[in-house]
This record gives C-alpha cells, sequence and structure tokens, in this order.
C-alpha cells in the first residue's frame, strides 16, 4: 500500500466525498469516549451486570484497542418482541407491540394528522421497565402512521402517559413498512441489562491502525460501517477489513448479547442505520440521550430512535424521535 494514498473513500449516494468535509458535518463521532457516553441515557434503581472483561486474547487484531473498547461500554436493555402466533392479552402493566389496544390517558385512538387513519400501535413499554430508563413515572406509547412515511410530529403518537382508559384501534388500514401483520398484540420483553460496546467502532480501530482517524476519517468509518455502498476501501487493505470486520462482530456480540432476536433497546448507542442525527434539546441545547430504539419488524433496516432531555428543569423531559428505514 502506498503511503500517501488513503486506502479510504466515502461515497454517499454515489457521489464521492472527502473524509473530512463529511466528519464536519457529524461533530459528535469524531469526540472523544467521554462525549460518545453523554449521549447515552445510564439506568437507575437496577442491579448492574460486572463490567466486560474485554479479554481480547481470541482476537488479536483488536488488541491494540482493548482499553478503548472498554472506555466506551455503556448499558443498555436488548427488547425481545414475542412470536407473532402468540398473542398475549394487553395489559397496562406488561410491555407489548403491535394490536388493537393501548391505554392512554384519554378514550380517543390517536389517528394521522396528515392523512386521518388511525395510528398503528410500535409499542406500550410499561412502567415497570420503562422507568429504570425514563428516571420518571408513566407508560411510553409509540404510534406511526406508516402510509406517511418517514413520519412527523403529525403523523406519529410518542408519549409518556398515565395508563387510564383502554383504548381500541378503530377499524382502518394497517401496513406496516416491512408488511408486517400488527394487528395482533405481541408481548414484549426486557431481557437482562448488559454492557454494550458501540456497534460501529471496528472501522474507528481500523483507520486508527492506519493513522486516519485524527483527520476525521473515523467518523465516516463509524457511520458508515455496516453501509455495504457508504464506504469504499481501496486495494490491498480490502480483505484485512473484512477479517477485522468479522472479528470484531464476534468479540461485540459476546459482550452485547444483542442477537437479530432483538426488537430494539433501551439505552445503549444509538443503531443508527444511515446517518447520525440526534436531535438537540430545544430548553438547553445540548444533543439529547438516546433513551431507547425500537425495531419491532416495522421499520425495515432501520428504527424508530427515541430521545429525552431532562439536564436542566426547563427541558423537563422532552421527548424527540428520528425515523429510520
Ligand atoms: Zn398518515
Ligand atoms: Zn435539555
Amino acid at each position: 500500500m502506498r503511503s500517501d494514498v488513503s486506502p479510504f473513500k466515502v461515497v454517499l449516494e454515489g457521489e464521492p466525498m472527502e473524509l473530512a468535509a463529511f466528519a464536519g458535518q457529524e461533530p459528535s463521532w469524531v469526540s472523544d469516549a467521554a462525549a460518545l457516553r453523554d449521549l447515552v441515557r445510564l439506568p437507575s434503581g437496577m442491579a448492574l451486570p460486572p463490567r466486560p472483561r474485554g479479554d481480547t486474547s481470541e482476537t488479536p487484531v483488536l488488541a491494540p484497542w482493548r482499553e478503548g473498547m472498554l472506555a466506551t461500554a455503556v448499558l443498555c436493555q436488548p427488547l425481545r418482541l414475542g412470536h407473532p402466533d402468540k398473542v398475549v392479552e394487553a395489559r397496562p402493566d406488561r410491555s407489548f407491540g403491535h394490536g388493537r389496544v393501548a391505554f392512554l390517558a384519554e378514550p380517543v385512538w390517536p389517528a394521522c394528522k396528515q392523512c386521518e387513519t388511525p395510528l398503528e400501535l410500535c409499542f406500550q413499554l410499561a412502567p415497570g421497565d420503562l422507568g429504570p430508563w425514563l428516571h420518571a413515572k408513566g407508560s411510553l406509547v409509540a404510534m406511526f402512521c406508516f402510509r406517511c412515511l418517514p413520519g412527523s410530529p403529525e403523523t406519529v403518537f410518542l408519549s409518556v402517559v398515565t395508563p387510564s382508559f383502554r383504548v381500541e384501534r378503530p377499524a382502518g388500514p394497517t401496513r406496516s413498512s416491512s408488511h408486517t401483520s400488527t394487528t395482533t398484540t405481541r408481548s414484549v420483553g426486557a431481557l437482562p441489562v448488559r454492557w454494550q460496546v458501540p456497534p460501529a467502532m471496528a472501522m474507528r480501530y481500523l483507520l486508527d491502525r492506519h493513522g486516519l482517524w485524527e483527520t476525521g476519517a473515523g467518523a465516516a468509518g463509524v457511520l458508515l460501517a455496516r453501509e455495504d455502498e457508504g464506504i469504499e476501501v481501496v486495494d490491498e487493505v480490502e480483505d484485512y477489513t473484512l477479517d477485522m470486520l468479522e472479528e470484531y462482530s464476534a468479540w461485540a456480540e459476546a459482550v452485547n448479547g444483542v442477537t437479530s432476536q432483538s426488537c430494539g433497546s433501551l439505552g445503549g448507542y444509538t443503531a443508527w442505520d444511515q446517518a447520525d442525527e440526534t436531535p438537540e434539546c430545544t430548553a438547553c441545547g445540548a444533543l439529547m440521550e438516546h433513551l431507547l430504539d425500537w425495531n419491532g419488524e416495522q421499520f425495515l433496516d432501520g428504527a424508530l430512535h427515541v430521545f429525552v432531555c431532562d439536564r436542566t428543569a426547563a427541558c423537563g423531559g422532552t421527548l424527540e424521535f428520528v425515523a429510520e428505514f
């Protein structure tokens, strides 16, 4: 490999782009570990697992970055959606997803303000599951209009509610983006809390090895590591990259315990599918904390990413979301 040629180039929607320019658009991902952790919600009032040992002896290619990996590990709690054939009864003290029943503060099922279709339920998280992450009482309900993609405040209902009324969805079309039937209520289980290393950090460490992280290239790598066409690796390093990603994935999966059966997670790093769009709190101006991701077989390869800020009294626990498909 010639040392004067970067082995990486970023291609966004078919257009080549300077790494530094891309990194400049994604400042939060060129920050240090402490800044990354500031974007993550910490649970309160629950027993925590021991920190990962970070045993990378099985994956020597990762050894140089062991300390950095452990420094960026944060807590998350995977969510699991029950099997579609196993219908459960909706209850306000249990978390559930899909279906035609929810427990709301008002006896009215929310409708899309654009097309007037009754919204489809994504999930209702019970106070017992949500509380440690929200740091407040209430049940979190998310409903979405899958006819009016990609989602705006007019087409989404996202609220912490007091579950006072059992409400049934009026008749109306249902169509999640993945064409999953959402007419039956399915259980949502909160799995044991565990440590999570950032899902897409492998490329950062790879770029570190080539002395490219400090140039800002790492930001592009972190964001685009999972986008097959997003980052192109030129010439000799390609095989090495693939090996590294496989080793990293195996290591991270062992630490994270997040499998393909997870339908989302409370806390942890936002699993961006495309670009980092962490919202800013309108009250305090800081980047908001990641409360949860929800795929739930409803968002293709993406998720409904939910954020919260209660850093100051004025923030008031405001919720925001970004929908990715
Ligand atoms: Zn709509
Ligand atoms: Zn705030």
